[in-house]
C-alpha cells in the first residue's frame, strides 16, 4: 500500500479524552474514531488489525471443532422472557420497539438465540455434541464506557455455545475451549492467565476468565511468580483428555482470590498480585437454558433429555486495545507479527531524489509481488515525520532508503521491537521479509 493512497489520519497531539495508553495510541495512529460514547468506527489500519485478530480466533475455534454460524444482532424480547433474563438484564440492555410495537433488543449475548436454533433443529442424542460459534457485534449500555474499544458499548465478540448429552461431555467441550483460548491468546502474542471466576448473570457452576496482565486493567489477579515463563502455545490433541493440561494451568499458576487458594497449589510466598484485562470468559452452565426453553433431545433409551450447555466469549475488539497495552513503548505501538496491519514499512527518506524514488518504488513493487504486506511511505514529507509515523503505527519492520545507501546498493532494515538496525542489500531485505 502506498501511503499517498491510504487513509491514515495520524496525530501528534495526545487526545485529551484518552486515559490509557492503548486508547491514546489507537486515536493517534488513526485506527478508530468515536461516533458516540463507547461506539467506534474502525478506520483502515484499525480494521485490518481487528480482522487479523478475528481470523486467528476463528482458526483456533475451527481446530477445536466449533462450527461457524452467524446470528442476528437484533433479537425479540419474548425469547429473553422465556429464559427469565429480559427483566434480569437491567439497564445494560438496549431495548427497541419495531413499527408494530413489538419489543426487540440489540443482543448483549446469544444464549437464548442459539438455544432457539438448537430446539428447533436437533432431535436426537446422535446429533450431539455440537459447538456453534459466531463473531458478531454486541451492544451493552455500559454505565461507564471508557478506555476506547476496551470498554465500549458496541463491541465485537466471538461467542460460542456447546451442546452435549451429559455433564461429562459438557466438561470435555469446556476443556477444549479452555485449551483453544490459551492457544488463541498465545498466537496473538499475549500471555493470558486463566482464572477461576464467578458465573454472574449467565449462571452456572464452572467458569474461567482469561486475563492479560496490564497495569491499567480493571480486574485484580493473583498468579504464580513463574507464570510468565510458561509457554502458552501448547500442542494439543483435541481427541485426548485435556483435564491434566488444564489442572496444571489452573491449580499451579492462577488463583482468583484468597478463597480460591484452597483449591490452588500455589504457595502464598510465590503468589503475585497484579492487574489485568479480561479478554475471554468461558462458562459451563448445564441445563439452565435448555430447561427454561425446552431444548431437549431424544436419548438412547427413548427418554427426553435436556442438553448440557456451555458458552464461551472472546472480546475481539477489546483485544486490539489489550494487545497495545501489552506491547508498546514511548514511541508508539509495537505489533506482534501475527496481527500487525502490515509486516513492513518502506521509508524513502529523500522523496526529491530520483535514484531513491526508483529504488524505493522497485523494492515496494517486489514486496507486493512476493505477497509481503508493505506500507510504502512515498509522501513528500521530511524523513523525521516518516520515521515517527512508522514508529507510532508499530509495524514489526521498517526499511529506510536514502541516497548514500542507494549508491552502494544498501538499505537499512530496522526491527521495531528491538530497535536493531542492519544494512543489507534490497534483495536481502526482501528475502528476510518473505522468510
Ligand atoms: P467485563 O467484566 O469486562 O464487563 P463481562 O464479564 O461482562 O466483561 P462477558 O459477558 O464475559 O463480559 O463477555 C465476553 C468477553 O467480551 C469479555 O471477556 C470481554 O473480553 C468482552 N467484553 C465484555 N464487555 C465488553 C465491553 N463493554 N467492551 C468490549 N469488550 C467487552
Ligand atoms: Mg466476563
Amino acid at each position: 500500500m502506498r501511503l499517498s493512497n491510504y487513509f491514515l489520519p495520524t496525530t501528534k497531539e495526545n487526545p485529551a479524552e484518552a486515559e490509557i495508553v492503548s486508547h491514546r495510541l489507537m486515536l493517534r495512529a488513526g485506527m478508530v474514531r468515536q461516533l458516540s460514547a463507547g461506539i467506534y468506527s474502525w478506520l483502515p489500519l484499525g480494521f485490518k488489525v481487528l480482522q487479523k485478530i478475528e481470523a486467528i480466533v476463528r482458526e483456533e475455534q475451527e481446530k477445536a471443532g466449533a462450527l461457524a454460524i452467524l446470528m442476528p444482532t437484533i433479537q425479540p424480547a419474548d425469547l429473553w422472557r422465556e429464559s427469565g433474563r429480559y427483566d434480569d438484564y437491567g439497564a445494560e440492555m438496549l431495548r427497541i420497539k419495531d413499527r408494530k410495537d413489538r419489543e426487540m433488543l440489540y443482543g448483549p449475548t446469544n444464549e437464548e438465540a442459539v438455544t432457539d436454533i438448537f430446539r428447533g433443529t436437533v432431535r436426537s442424542y446422535k446429533d450431539l455434541p455440537k459447538n456453534l460459534y459466531h463473531v458478531q457485534w454486541k451492544f451493552r449500555d455500559e454505565v461507564r464506557p471508557r478506555f476506547g474499544v476496551m470498554r465500549g458499548r458496541e463491541f465485537l465478540m466471538k461467542d460460542n455455545y456447546s451442546f452435549d448429552l451429559d455433564k461429562e461431555g459438557a466438561i470435555r467441550s469446556y476443556n477444549a475451549m479452555f485449551v483453544a483460548y490459551l492457544r488463541t491468546f498465545a498466537r496473538l502474542g499475549l500471555k493470558a492467565i486463566p482464572m477461576a471466576a464467578d458465573t454472574g448473570p449467565i449462571g452456572g457452576d464452572l467458569s474461567h476468565e482469561f486475563i492479560v496482565l496490564a497495569e491499567t486493567g480493571e480486574s485484580e489477579v493473583y498468579y504464580h511468580k513463574d507464570f510468565e515463563a510458561l509457554d502458552p502455545m501448547i500442542d494439543v490433541d483435541y481427541t485426548k483428555d485435556l483435564q491434566p493440561t488444564i489442572d496444571q494451568w489452573t491449580a499451579n499458576y492462577a488463583a482468583t482470590d484468597e478463597k480460591h487458594d484452597a483449591n490452588s497449589d500455589i504457595d502464598s510466598a510465590d503468589l503475585i498480585t497484579g492487574r489485568g484485562i479480561e479478554v475471554g470468559h468461558i462458562f459451563y452452565f448445564g441445563t439452565k437454558y435448555s430447561d427454561a426453553m425446552g431444548a431437549t433431545v431424544q436419548g438412547p433409551n427413548d427418554d427426553t433429555i435436556a442438553v448440557e450447555m456451555g458458552s464461551y466469549g472472546i472480546g475481539v475488539s477489546r483485544l486490539v486495545g489489550a494487545i497495545i497495552e501489552a506491547s508498546h513503548d514511548d514511541k508508539g505501538i509495537v505489533w506482534p507479527e501475527s496481527v500487525a496491519p502490515f509486516k513492513v514499512g518502506i521509508i524513502n527518506i529523500r522523496a526529491d531524489d530520483d535514484a531513491c524514488v526508483e529504488a524505493a518504488d522497485t523494492l515496494y513493487k517486489q514486496m507486493e509481488e512476493a505477497g509481503v504486506e508493505a506500507l510504502y511511505d512515498d509522501r513528500a514529507d521530511r524523513a523525521g515525520v516518516k520515521f515517527s509515523t512508522m514508529e507510532l503505527i508499530g509495524l514489526p519492520w521498517f526499511i529506510t532508503i536514502g541516497p548514500r545507501g542507494v549508491k552502494n546498493n544498501l538499505v537499512e532494515l530496522v526491527n521495531r521491537k528491538t530497535g536493531e538496525k542492519v544494512e543489507v542489500s534490497p534483495e536481502e531485505a526482501l528475502k528476510r521479509m518473505i522468510g
